[in-house]
């Protein structure tokens, strides 16, 4: 067996049984295989190995990639989308995790309604504050829903996030905890957010716990980066 597949094996495992302790259906659990940096033969070994959702960064480097594959697989960007790529980005990805902008989602809006399309999108929320990371401040997030409800092309999914990195797991509770209390929040002002997009390598598991929909895994999957 392929490492790749031997460390799919291990995830999915490590997914159950996080969905069994929280009481929920593993099946409510999507996961996305982040595959920034890793070539086409190692990603069509994953494919074979049962993965159907890529997660990747660079517009640029998903470009080849998903020439080469095709869309047998969904393809989601989750990585920061400069408005200059909204265009690609609209013809190349199922779902879109990280909108931080209004000017953003109307760009992608745009570029949506002339391929005649609607395109799923999540907003990518910072809850650290951390200056280094992307995504709307926390308070910020309502009023940028309620906007994008106006954009006819863009589908609001979720809300994304990734806190901090710990070497700790249990480190990263409070902020899933806080994301679904945000979404709650969302949902009360009649706007329906369906998906939590939370949890990487380290912290998944914790993440399917509080309730998350999309994990986004890279390194447990592929190993590690270079
Ligand atoms: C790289 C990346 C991941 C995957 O990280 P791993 O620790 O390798 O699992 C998940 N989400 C985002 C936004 C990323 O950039």
């Amino acid at each position: 067996m392929s490492t790749i597949k031997e460390n799919l094996l291990k995830v999915m495992d490590q997914i159950e049984k996080a969905a069994q302790r929280a009481g929920r259906n593993p099946k409510e659990i999507k996961l996305v295989a982040v595959s920034k940096t890793v070539g086409v033969d190692r990603i069509k070994e994953a494919i074979e190995a049962g993965v159907n959702i890529l997660g990747e960064n660079y517009v640029q480097e998903a470009q080849k990639k998903i020439e080469e594959i095709g869309h047998k697989v969904a393809w989601h960007f989750i990585g920061h989308l400069q408005s200059n790529k909204a265009k690609v980005a609209v013809r190349l990805f199922d779902v879109i995790h990280s909108i931080d902008s209004l000017p953003l989602a109307q760009e992608l809006n745009r570029r949506a309604e002339r391929e005649g399309r609607r395109v799923k999108v999540m907003i990518e929320v910072n809850l650290s504050g951390e200056t280094t990371k992307f995504g709307v401040e926390e308070g910020k997030a309502l009023s940028l829903a309620k906007d994008m409800m106006l954009l006819n092309h863009l589908s609001l999914e979720g809300l994304m996030t990734m806190p901090p990195y710990f070497d700790s797991p249990e480190m990263s509770r409070p902020y899933f905890i806080h994301l679904r209390e945000l979404k709650k929040r969302i949902e009360k002002e009649g706007i329906l957010i369906k998906e939590l997009s939370m949890g990487m390598s380290n912290d998944f598991e914790v993440a399917i716990e509080e309730g998350a929909t999309y994990i986004r895994v890279g390194t447990a999957i592929f190993g590690p980066r270079k």
